[in-house]
């Protein structure tokens, strides 16, 4: 039994609700993490804890480590898997948290409300065939994207700890088993809805529905119809999430309905990766063989993962199903005009442009287009736009470069910016690096094969500022050797 003193608890800086847990019970399972035999910790994220108003002198020290290997409990804790369903590759399915615990919700000194989840605690009722653990490179992986999403300054759910559990996981080679604790906004997902939908009992949904308002959308209830609203704040937060993605070249990799969350934060970092060579087909998962969730696919998914959510809400947009769906599909068509203004502003952004005009489209798509044919590297190539490398690199000497540099430049002469704010707002919108796929493998490779963390630590510690250039950069800014096998990931279980 995991050990429940309080005293440990208070310490800490715990301060737990658990309004999830009052929902109806079909949407979760009570049930403990399963301990493990000895756990130790790899990493721990002191600018998180300090968010969450965590005392990290207390946590990041053996003192810490029985809460993130879920062998005690937070004071307060009413540990649960959640119930999903969700779209895997277009078809639906029944899933759950088959590997994770959510331990409750921390309520931070500025009242805001994160989920605190142990993921790879262990089987719950929705394990189906799985043993409930995850291996340590997985989580690490996931912690060093999504603290670099972070970073970059896009919606994504955190990750406060990973520590080792001292048990072996099977897969097709036996591996570290480890836990990492996951800190979101909610883990609402697209697929609450699907199996709230699903479950044909009209009060569960409206409860579920009635609390992601509350939690996400509080606005939505003072509307006319606060469930169309709902669905349009969903729309806008997801169309600005997949707008950013595609502004970092970020490939999620299984954006099934599942792994999208209500809240708008980026969820479940499997198999993703950064693009480097600027290609809209690029997919780096090995089984997205048909790349269904390839980069330039990526709004057209969301969009599609979107309607799937819609359809759950029809009974409460109209008591009519064909004006329920009329709302819908009105409310859904504003998903295109959406994302490509927000997808344009942020192109604009990375351009120096200030002001709009309405050749900018087709001055960002020739550039586009250009670095697609010249299989220029997506990252460099805009922070380039904004620095001295532009002069320097033969590669910027070609010229049909030349030609879509002086439009460029005849562009800026029309806005009233100067050169110097022109600079500091490309420096803001292209970042000098991102989690290079060779960089992240190889701190990977150090931490689990050597028990060498420092690499990842140094990782780590550049990918905080990705918006500065730092000394020595090089490294982790130049993309992977021409000649490196082409890259590819894989589930992370
Ligand atoms: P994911 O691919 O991480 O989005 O997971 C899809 C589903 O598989 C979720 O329901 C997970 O909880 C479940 N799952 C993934 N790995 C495991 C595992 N090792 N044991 C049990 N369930 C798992
Ligand atoms: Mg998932």
């Amino acid at each position: 039994m995991p050990n429940r003193c309080p005293i440990e608890s208070t310490k800490v800086g715990w301060n737990f609700d658990n309004s999830y847990a009052r929902l109806p019970e079909p949407f979760y399972a009570r049930l403990n993490p399963v301990q493990v035999r000895e756990p130790r910790m790899v990493v721990f994220n002191h600018a998180l804890a300090e968010v969450l108003g965590l005392k990290k002198e207390v946590l990041e020290g053996n003192q810490g480590t029985p809460f993130f290997a879920g062998n005690q409990l937070p004071l307060g804790a009413e540990p649960l898997a959640q119930a999903y369903a969700g779209h895997q590759f277009g078809h639906l399915t029944m899933l759950g948290d088959g590997r994770a615990i959510l331990l409750g919700e921390q309520i931070t000194p500025h009242g805001k409300r994160f989920d605190i989840q142990l993921k790879g605690s262990g089987q719950t009722p929705f394990s189906r065939r799985g043993d409930g653990r995850a291996a340590l490179g997985p989580m690490l992986r996931e912690h060093i994207i999504s603290e670099a999403m972070h970073a970059l300054g896009i919606p994504t759910t955190r990750s406060l700890a990973v520590v080792t559990t001292g048990e072996p996981v099977f897969r097709e080679t036996t591996l570290t088993g480890a836990l990492l604790t996951r800190i979101a906004a909610s883990h609402i997902r697209v697929g609450t809805f699907q199996y709230a939908a699903g479950r044909e009992h009209p009060e569960e949904l409206k409860a579920l529905a009635d609390y992601a308002i509350q939690r996400h959308y509080p606005d939505s209830s003072e509307a006319n119809n606060p469930y169309l609203a709902f669905l349009q704040n969903v729309i806008n937060h997801q169309a600005s999430l997949v707008a950013k993605w595609q502004q970092v070249g970020f490939i999620h990799g299984v954006m099934n309905t599942d792994n999208m969350t209500i809240s708008g934060e980026t969820i479940d970092y499997g198999p993703c990766a950064f693009m480097d060579q600027y290609d809209p087909a690029t997919v780096f998962s090995s089984i997205d063989v048909q790349g269904r969730y390839a980069y330039g696919n990526q709004p057209v998914v969301t969009r599609w993962n979107l309607s799937r959510f819609a359809e759950t809400l029809l009974p409460l947009f109209h008591s009519n199903p064909e004006e329920a769906l009329a709302m819908a599909n009105e409310t859904l068509a504003t998903f295109p005009d959406r994302f490509q203004n927000i997808w344009l502003s942020g192109m604009r952004t990375k351009l120096g442009l200030f002001t709009e005009e309405t050749d900018d489209m087709a001055l960002i798509e020739a550039l586009l287009t250009w670095m697609h044919q010249n299989q220029a590297d997506f990252t460099n190539t805009f922070r380039s736009l904004g620095s001295d490398t532009l002069r320097k690199e033969p590669f910027f000497k070609k010229a049909d470069f030349a030609d879509w540099h002086a439009q460029w430049q005849a562009r800026l002469a029309r806005q009233p910016e100067s050169l110097d704010r022109v600079l500091e707002l490309m420096r803001m919108s292209n970042p000098a690096v991102i989690p290079r796929n060779h960089r992240v493998e190889e701190a990977l490779k150090a931490a689990v094969e050597s028990c060498n963390f420092s690499v990842m630590q140094n990782l780590l510690t550049r990918l905080e500022t990705p918006y500065e250039d730092r000394p020595g950069q090089d490294v982790y800014r130049l993309p992977p050797e021409p000649n490196a096998p082409p890259y590819q990931t894989f589930c992370g279980t």
